[in-house]
Order: structure tokens, then C-alpha cells, then sequence
């Protein structure tokens, strides 16, 4: 398999104990939906979206409510024994919020401010000043992160104006471009004026639409070295969101752009927030950039598969492989790389199951009723009868204990 380019040089952002950047293992971020001032609720989605391995959470801070309910929110996380860093997401009223609420300012551990949205002209640089100012005082990292939705207007005027002058004046999508990337440069280097180690700042310069946020990323890479954070804003809801996160990140993280990622999704009602933790990890993981839980393999199926025998076996195996992962990560070393292929038939099943770790080739229509297993490439037992998915469930818990280290004995 061909490589991902290098990745792009940048100074280690120590985020508590997360490393953003500098070489670390590219880091999946998450954000809740809940109302932060609830703290149960915002506890609760913690918990699950770090049990679903982001290593990072966001919570937004918007009201003096929330900000008083941060410290309780990070308590009630440690005693849970959930140790995820929060992130406190900024607007309009955050150099209040972080100077009047100390305790919250304390419990997070990296401030996202939004440099269009603290204010304008002298008032906005004073308040700018004033969440630097915290983030210094608590040694707290901070992500300047730009979005096209709330940028700077009197920036992009200015740059518009300029542009008018200008004997081959550009068109307005890449002024806007220009724009986002100048008010993140600019806002980091008065960050850096003000005192913020350049270690302490990540940057994000998020869009909606693929192609301007890979222009714009690659153009932001090639300026500076802060570590930045990838995500396209407002990517959708379904397949589209998936496709449209996976399309753009892809991109850049094939070249070697990109040291922390969220994926914005818009969960259906009543929908799973966790699915954007799974979708960030598995654009890694196939990627081959990093691992976090088994995959499964497994055929499309076709005219030979005309029960929906393989397509259950297949779904509870993944589901099974990911609700185990919370206790196997604790376990044992190694097993987010297992790999388990559930095939339809004999065509390519025994071929594939012979590829991973444990695979299982179901009957096709008109085949022997019998699903043999293999296990590294061996044959070690065929199935039959109506147990399937629980024996072969049972095998995949026996190959776990046998061949990964346990990190208890340890
Ligand atoms: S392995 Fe068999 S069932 Fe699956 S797609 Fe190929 S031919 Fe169809």
C-alpha cells in the first residue's frame, strides 16, 4: 500500500495529555450538542463520545450558566474516571465568561476562539487580549479557528478593496479564501505578540465546500507551521456529511496536512452523536494512518446472497467489535488492528477470510449449508446450523484473549 506523503512539520501542542502535532498521531476530536449548562446531559455525552474514542471533547461555553457548570462537568467526568480533555468553544461574550468564571477557565484545557466573532476594531482587540490573557495565565493552549460563516467583514472589505486596485484582481471566492487565511495568521501572530508561546496555538480555517477547504489548508500549511486542525464545517447530515468529510480530509491528510480532526455531522433525530468520533476514526484507519478498532471486511453481496443471513452476520460482527472495544482497549495491546472478513460465498469468501486475522465465508443460494472459518489463513472449523453468529462470535473472543498481549499481566 502506498504511503501518505510525510506530514507537515509543526511544533507539539500539548493539549493536558494529548499531543497535537509535531509528529503525534493525527487526533480525533468530537463536540456535544448538549446544552452546557445541563450538566447531567453534558456529562453524559462526554462520557459517550470519549468511550467511542475522541480524545478530545468540545463543549460549547455561551452563557454564564454553562461557563458555571464547566467545573462540575469535569468533576462528575473524573470521578467517572473519564479523563478526556475539554475544550471550551468561545463567541462574542468569551473574554467575559473566561475572566469572570475562574474555575471554568481552569477546568478546561484548551480555548477555541473564534477570531471573527470577538468583537470589532478596538473593543474586539481589547477582548481578543483579554481570553489570550487567561490562556496564558492558565497555560491553557488555544485554537484560533476561523469559519467562512462568521469571518471578519471588515477584512474581507479591505481585501476586497485591495483586490479592486490590483491589475489582475482575483475573483471573490478566492478573496474570501485569502481572507479566512489572513484573519488566522493575523490572530495567531497577535496571539504570539501578546505573549502565547508559539506551542500553544493550533489553527483551523474551516468552509463548507471541499474544494475551497483543501485550497485553503493547503495554502494555510505552506504559510506557517502552527499544527492545525482539519474539519469541514456544516458537511451535512447521512451519506452526504460522510462523504463530503471524507472527500476533503482525505486530500490533505494524504498530504500530510492535518493533526487533529473533527468531522461535522448533523446527527438524524434522535441519531447518535458518537457517529462522528466513528467516522473521523475510520477516515484514519483506512487511510492506514492510524488504528483504533477492528475492521471488518466484508463483500457487497450479490445475486448469490439472496438471504440476508450474511448481511446480519456482518452488521453484529461490527457491532460487536466496536462495543467491545472500550474493555479490549484496557485489555489488550494490538487489537484495533485485528482485521475480520464476513464474505457471502465461496466465490471470494475463502480467498478474503484467508487475508485477515479470522474470517468466515457464509453459504451462498444453492451452497452446502456449512460456514467454514479461518483463522491467519488457516482452516479451523466449519459452522453450521442456526448458531452461526454467536459461535463465531465466541471465536473471535477466544482469538483476542490468545493472541493479543493482555496489558494486565503486562
Ligand atoms: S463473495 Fe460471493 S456473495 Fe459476495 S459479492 Fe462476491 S460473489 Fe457475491
Amino acid at each position: 500500500m502506498s504511503q501518505a506523503a510525510q506530514r507537515r512539520a509543526s511544533p507539539r501542542v500539548w493539549v493536558e495529555g494529548i499531543a497535537i502535532g509535531g509528529n503525534a498521531p493525527v487526533v480525533v476530536q468530537s463536540m456535544t450538542n448538549t446544552d452546557t449548562a445541563d450538566i447531567s446531559g453534558t456529562t453524559k455525552q462526554v462520557f459517550e463520545l470519549a468511550e467511542a474514542g475522541s480524545e478530545l471533547v468540545r463543549i460549547t461555553v455561551n452563557t454564564s450558566e454553562a461557563a458555571a457548570a464547566v467545573p462540575h462537568i469535569r468533576r462528575r467526568l473524573d470521578a467517572l474516571g473519564c479523563k478526556v480533555p475539554l475544550i471550551g468553544d468561545f463567541h462574542y461574550n468569551g473574554h467575559r465568561l473566561l475572566t469572570e468564571f475562574p474555575d471554568c477557565a481552569q477546568a478546561l484545557a484548551k480555548y477555541r476562539i473564534n477570531p471573527g466573532n470577538v468583537g470589532k476594531n478596538r473593543k474586539g482587540e481589547d477582548q481578543f487580549a483579554m481570553m489570550i490573557g487567561v490562556a496564558i495565565k492558565y497555560d491553557k493552549p488555544v485554537r484560533i479557528g476561523v469559519n467562512w460563516g462568521s469571518l471578519d467583514q471588515d477584512l474581507v472589505v479591505r481585501l476586497m478593496d485591495e483586490n479592486a486596485k490590483s491589475p489582475q484582481p482575483k475573483d471573490v471566492r478566492e478573496i474570501t479564501r485569502e481572507a479566512l487565511i489572513v484573519s488566522a495568521l493575523d490572530s495567531a501572530m497577535r496571539a504570539e505578540d501578546l505573549g502565547l508561546p508559539h506551542d500553544r496555538i493550533v489553527l483551523s480555517c474551516k468552509v463548507s465546500e471541499v474544494q475551497d477547504l483543501i485550497a485553503v489548508y493547503q495554502e494555510l500549511a505552506k504559510r506557517c507551521d502552527y499544527a492545525l486542525h482539519l474539519g469541514l464545517t456544516e458537511a451535512g447530515m447521512g451519506s452526504k456529511g460522510i462523504v463530503a468529510s471524507t472527500a476533503a480530509l482525505a486530500v490533505l491528510l494524504q498530504q500530510g496536512i492535518g493533526d487533529t480532526i473533527r468531522v461535522s455531522l448533523t446527527p438524524a433525530p434522535g441519531g447518535a452523536r458518537t457517529e462522528e468520533v466513528v467516522v473521523a476514526q475510520e477516515i484514519l484507519q483506512t487511510m492506514g494512518l492510524r488504528a483504533f478498532a477492528p475492521m471488518v471486511t466484508a463483500c457487497p453481496g450479490c445475486g448469490r446472497t439472496t438471504s440476508t443471513v450474511f448481511q446480519e452476520l456482518a452488521q453484529s460482527i461490527q457491532g460487536y467489535l466496536r462495543a467491545q472495544m472500550p474493555v479490549w482497549r484496557e485489555q489488550y495491546s494490538g487489537v484495533e488492528e485485528m482485521t475480520v472478513a464476513v464474505m457471502g460465498c465461496i466465490v471470494n469468501g475463502p480467498g478474503e477470510s484467508k487475508m485477515a486475522n479470522i474470517g468466515i465465508s457464509l453459504p451462498g443460494t444453492g451452497e452446502t449449508p456449512s460456514a467454514p472459518v479461518y483463522v491467519d489463513g488457516e482452516k479451523t472449523v466449519t459452522l453450521r446450523g442456526d448458531n452461526i453468529a454467536a459461535e463465531f462470535q465466541q471465536i473471535v473472543d477466544d482469538y483476542v484473549a490468545r493472541k493479543y498481549q493482555s496489558k494486565v499481566d503486562a
